[in-house]
């Protein structure tokens, strides 16, 4: 049995390449997938992405429903089964479209931080490949892309990468319950929403009611001021010479 500091030492190794590996991929990934939108790169790399996002949605809820306990009456299994076989049906195009890639193992030293080497793999570029060069001159391909799928899926965060739902711009949900790329895109999409579309509208009702009730009111004074002008001047009493004639 390991001892508690080697235990401590390993969940601290576990977590350390966990944020890193997460951090570095979600990042490099994200702009890859922006930068190649349109491409057939893109096509295949946001294919996998989703693939692997829809199985792993399938694969939950089946786990959820017990389909992989084999205990039930007999249309319970038969169901069980069904359900089995479509989650085989799902991995098949992710099992090919991984197969199309070749990855070479790559140590790389560290100069900052307290871990001195970085195993990396490299992909062999394949057909159409669209290619990134970042600010700072490092070229990610299209198979640097799948790996950080395949990597973020493996650490349990590719649910995180998707689509801001105004823009379609790839985003990495941190918060995980983030939907949209930026403040402007969040407004943007709760202006378009029914509700809000309603709310809008009633909005533009008042203010029309408003506008017209202060309209009103304004010729409604306007006129009482002119008639006010227009008429004779009333008698000023002489109150002097009531004065001197008592
Ligand atoms: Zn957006």
């Amino acid at each position: 049995m390991k001892s508690r500091a080697a235990r401590r030492r390993g969940d601290e190794g576990q977590h350390l390449s966990h944020t890193a590996v997460g951090e570095e991929d979600r990042i490099v990934l994200i702009e890859w997938l922006n930068a190649a939108i349109g491409s057939n790169s893109y096509l295949r790399v946001s294919r996998l992405i989703h693939s692997i996002l829809s199985a792993t949605a399938v694969g939950d809820a089946a786990l959820r429903d017990r389909a992989f306990v084999h205990v039930g009456t007999r249309e319970e299994l038969l169901e069980k089964t069904q359900r089995r076989l479509e989650i085989d049906k799902l991995l098949q195009p992710i099992d090919v479209a991984v197969k199309r890639y070749v990855f070479h193992p790559r140590l790389m030293f560290l100069m900052s931080g307290r871990r001195r080497w970085w195993l990396d793999l490299t992909g062999d570029p394949v057909a159409g490949d669209y290619k990134l060069t970042r600010a700072d001159g490092r070229r990610i391909y299209e198979g640097d892309a799948v790996f950080g799928v395949l990597r973020l899926a493996s650490y349990g965060f590719l649910e995180r990468v998707r689509q801001c739902l105004t823009c379609q711009k790839w985003i990495y949900a941190h918060p995980s319950h983030k939907k949209y790329c930026d403040l402007a895109c969040q407004l943007k999409y709760f202006a378009s929403t029914p509700r809000q579309k309603e709310k809008r509208a009633e909005y533009m009702r008042r203010y029309r009611v408003d506008q017209k009730q202060r309209t009103e009111r304004a010729q409604r004074l306007a006129s009482r001021e002119s008639r006010a002008a227009n008429s004779p001047p009333a008698p000023v009493r002489d109150s002097s010479r009531a004065l001197r004639q008592s």
